[in-house]
């Protein structure tokens, strides 16, 4: 990564020379999630752009954070909580989580979804729900139903 003018794709959803990587820490707050960090702080642009790929009835964690995410899903199909809306993804939209925005990310049963995350290279760290946001959460029936912990 760099200094180079252009980072190719190997293969669909891959580029050259960027490994695949866990999504985090397997904390079982998520399923079947990946990462490939296509430029990170050495680009100089104090932005830090991922992709993320979430299996088949896979999802990201729930959580929320100071910093935000800007969003565009470019392969597959999926959902996502954001704030207190449940969105449908389609390819190539932009989605914006703002700060302290809840958010989860889900790919179908029968597709991946996977997406590009842009998020500034120094940031806190993610927070999980805890029982009393978990209550709350619960007291809406569309939010409840779409959650995975
Ligand atoms: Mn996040």
């Amino acid at each position: 990564m760099s200094t180079v003018p252009r980072l190719e794709q190997s293969e669909p959803f891959r580029w050259q020379g960027v490994d695949v990587l866990d999504y985090k820490e397997n904390d079982g707050s998520f399923k079947g999630v990946n990462r490939q960090v296509l430029a990170d702080a050495e680009h100089g642009q104090g932005v830090s752009l991922r992709y993320f790929e979430v299996a088949p009835g896979g999802h990201t964690t729930l959580e929320h954070h100071e910093h935000t995410h800007v969003v565009i899903p470019i392969r597959g199909a999926g959902s996502a909580l954001i704030g207190d809306q449940v969105v449908e993804l389609a390819l190539n939209d932009v989605i914006f989580v703002p700060s302290w925005g809840w958010h989860q990310f889900r790919s179908t049963e029968t597709e991946p979804l996977g997406f590009l995350c842009s998020v500034t290279v120094d940031r806190d760290r993610p927070v999980k729900p805890d029982a009393a946001q978990i209550a709350l959460f619960n007291e809406t029936p569309a939010i409840r139903d779409f959650i995975r912990y």
